[in-house]
């Protein structure tokens, strides 16, 4: 079947919603069916191959959920997206007329995979959307696209959809935000979806991760939902029923980049020269600090001390973070920050006492 190339610039934002899986005919069709009648979303979306953590899960209905699909979009003329993770998948996803693609995140991880997928697409005119690999490695997710690029895909997009993480978070998958700024940085011209399903994994969490993403300047969003959520056969806690979703997207406020009023442009300026030059205090301290770190070190050297100290690690970190609420910043912000000070210190420190004198 022909595929007619679909605009990722088209319409901002780009909205894209369905089950995690298509599991059985009803569940696809009245899930999309719902979607579709809310008016608030661009492309049906459905799992039809599953790549699960684990062997014994739900692996995916295959062929026949795709057959679901293109009846979905011969019924409401909305565009649909499968994931594929090779070229048997391609094939057979391009036979029944998927609009888009997406490379999942286990697959972008693997280049072997993402080849395979490129060369099913050698001269096929079709929309593909790349999602971040599960471990936070831009260099991968760029390899992804420019593999598709170099086999002459033209419209490729990316999907942020969190980086797999140990320990406990609030979030099933790390967002890793500025990792997303700095693939907007290294392709400016690559649109990027948000995934708050898989960054957040719980529907609570949905709406305001969503709103960062549209806060961050992204071009869409792609959500799961499903007719019985806490049913579903993948991915159950983060899926919504789809009036549900429709709410929650039309909750959303898509500001604008920039405002041409000449006062906010003048309380902007005011502003960000006060940040200017506290960066500047802020920047000079910590070079002081660092140089008495050195001399720390000297000392530490010529009395053969070794560099890490817990017990006084122990205690600047209770200090700073007892100050938490009188500082108004976040202990979390706190920490990573102390993290990465103590860290560069250290630095400083192993090269005074580890090189020659
Ligand atoms: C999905 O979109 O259902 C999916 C499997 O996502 P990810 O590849 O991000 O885990
Ligand atoms: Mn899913």
């Amino acid at each position: 079947m022909e595929t007619k190339r679909f605009d990722l610039r088209g319409k901002r934002p780009l909205i894209i919603s369905g089950p995690c899986s298509a599991e059985t005919e009803e569940q696809t069709l009245e899930t999309c069916r719902r979607l579709a009648a809310s008016g608030t979303v661009d492309v049906l979306r459905a799992g039809i191959w599953k790549p699960r953590t684990k062997p014994g899960s739900f692996e995916g209905i295959g062929l026949p959920g795709l057959s679901w699909m293109a009846e979905i979009k011969r019924e409401t003329g909305l565009p649909i997206a499968v994931e594929v993770a090779n070229a048997k998948h391609v094939e057979s996803a391009l036979e029944f007329g998927v609009d888009l693609l997406w490379i999942g995140a286990r697959t972008t991880g693997n280049p072997f995979s993402v080849q395979d997928v490129a060369d099913a697409l050698r001269g096929v005119d079709v929309t593909v959307l790349v999602k971040n690999p599960m471990n936070p490695d831009i260099d991968l997710w760029t390899g992804a696209v420019q593999r598709l690029q170099k086999v002459g895909v033209e419209q490729v997009g990316l999907i942020h959809r969190g980086f797999s993480s140990f320990g406990l978070s609030k979030y099933r998958n790390n967002p890793m935000w500025p990792l997303a700024i700095e693939m907007k940085m290294r392709m400016p011209e690559i649109p990027i979806i948000g995934d708050p399903s898989h960054i957040t994994g719980k529907r609570e969490l949905l709406k305001e991760v969503a709103q960062q993403c549209a806060d961050l300047n992204y071009d869409g969003l792609i959500m799961e939902s499903h007719i019985c959520p806490d049913k579903a056969w993948s991915d159950a806690a983060q899926q919504v029923v789809p009036e549900e979703l429709a709410e929650l997207v039309r909750g959303i406020v898509w500001r604008k980049s920039q405002a041409d009023k000449p006062e906010f442009q003048m309380s902007l300026d005011k502003l960000r020269s006060q940040i200017d030059q506290y960066d500047a205090e802020l920047f000079m301290l910590l070079s002081k600090r660092m140089a008495v770190a050195e001399k720390i070190g000297e000392i530490k050297r010529d009395n053969e001390v070794m560099i890490l100290q817990s017990a006084r690690w122990d205690d600047i970190v209770k200090r700073v973070l007892a100050m938490a609420e009188e500082l108004k910043l976040s202990r979390e912000f706190l920490n990573i920050l102390l993290n990465s000070i103590h860290m560069e210190s250290i630095n400083r420190q192993n090269q005074v006492m580890n090189t020659k004198k």
